[in-house]
């Protein structure tokens, strides 16, 4: 396969979701019991099927997590650099239609924000951008990479998908990692989500992650927004699209997360709850099919339910987090993209991972090394 898009065409959204939905308590033990676990495997592991075996999951997702990572989670923040956006997301705070005000931050009020969370003690920072082409474009993201790389050991990014020789060219400038989330393999309802704007492509989306592994990124992030599609499904398609990246770009790293629908201005019903018996279900049926993959839970999630995951098969966490660009310093009122469910600092979070057995790691590489 020369690209994830050819593979995805092979398979149907509703034969896979049959295909989970009809799995039964042998494929769920049989899985459990694999010494390497298959797609299919996967898919018992996320099926209704699996609830009862939560305990045994979750026992092993434990022991796995702790013999690839030890006793340790990373500690990163978001940096909301602009909520300028040309795109019409339905869930999203930034959407074009929400008539909120937008700003982009400048280089001065950059650092400002930097002077903040360097307070906090953090060395890895994760850029958040909307979509705009006439503002948050490359040329930006050059700059601003320049400007912040001297204060942090990893840069990580979330923002619009970009070409092969784009992401070529800011690697060099300290970019390590770049989140990019499908939010739904369904394609009709992708469209139905994404009305508007570069975005509404699918395909374009679909096929980012291949143009990283070519740019040779380190680290690549992958997800779908749960609540906007039938999450179990998502999940595999999600499951498939890891299996063949690591399998055709294997010198890169990857990392998942689980974003659950948050209320924002305007807000969107998810189509499909998840509780959070089933997010812990998600994350150890992750876990169990992947030892090496990176885990990360944001501050979407409540302190308990963070509190729970640790010792799950979490491998990175954010505190502190504002979701608004000027949050930290400049404009801590303005909008926010979605709303944070567990307001602790990091010094809390931090104490808290301690607390548990924890090492809390806020650096885990230096450029030096390069
Ligand atoms: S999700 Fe991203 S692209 Fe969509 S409206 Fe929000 S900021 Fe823009």
């Amino acid at each position: 396969m020369k690209n994830f898009k050819d593979l995805f065409e092979t398979y149907h959204w509703d034969e896979a979701k049959e295909s989970i939905y009809s799995k039964t308590k042998n494929d769920v033990e049989q899985a459990l019991n694999s010494p390497k676990r298959t797609l299919e495997d996967f898919k018992a592991l996320v099926s209704p099927a699996a609830a009862p075996y939560l305990e045994p999951m979750a026992q092993l997702s434990h022991r796995l997590t702790q013999k690839r990572f030890g006793k340790t989670v990373q500690l990163f923040i978001p940096l909301y650099l602009s909520n300028e956006c040309t795109n019409i997301c339905t869930y999203c705070g930034f959407s074009l239609d929400n008539k909120v005000k937008r700003r982009t931050l400048t280089e001065n009020e950059i650092l400002q924000e930097v002077a903040v969370i360097k307070k906090m003690g953090y060395e890895h920072v994760l850029l958040v951008t909307g979509e705009a082409n006439q503002t948050v474009h490359v040329e930006y993201f050059k700059k601003v990479l320049k400007l912040i790389r001297p204060f942090f050991a990893q840069v990580s990014m979330e923002v619009q998908p970009l070409d092969t020789d784009e992401y070529t060219e800011l690697i060099p400038l300290g970019l390590t990692s770049v989140l990019v989330y499908q939010e739904t393999y369904h394609k009709a309802d992708y469209r139905k989500h994404h009305p508007k704007g570069k975005k509404s492509s699918f395909d374009y989306r679909l096929e980012t992650p291949d143009r990283l592994g070519r740019a040779g990124i380190n680290k690549m992030g992958l997800g779908v927004l749960i609540g906007l599609e039938d999450w179990r499904t998502d999940s595999f398609f999600t499951a498939l699209h890891l299996h063949y990246l690591e399998r055709t770009y294997w010198q890169t790293r990857y990392s998942l997360s689980f974003p659950r629908l948050r209320p924002f201005s305007g807000g969107l019903q998810p189509k499909m709850e998840m509780n959070n018996r089933e997010l812990v279900q998600l994350i150890c049926a992750y876990r169990l099919f992947n030892e090496e993959l990176e885990i990360s839970l944001s501050t979407r999630e409540t302190e308990q339910f963070r509190n729970h995951c640790v010792p799950l098969g979490i491998t990175s966490i954010s505190a502190g987090s504002r979701t608004n660009p000027g949050g930290y310093a400049v404009e801590p009122g303005s909008l926010e993209q979605f709303e944070i469910s567990d307001e602790r600092s990091s010094l809390e979070i931090a104490e808290m991972i301690r607390a548990k057995g924890y090492e809390p790691v806020w650096k885990d590489w230096d450029k030096v090394l390069q």
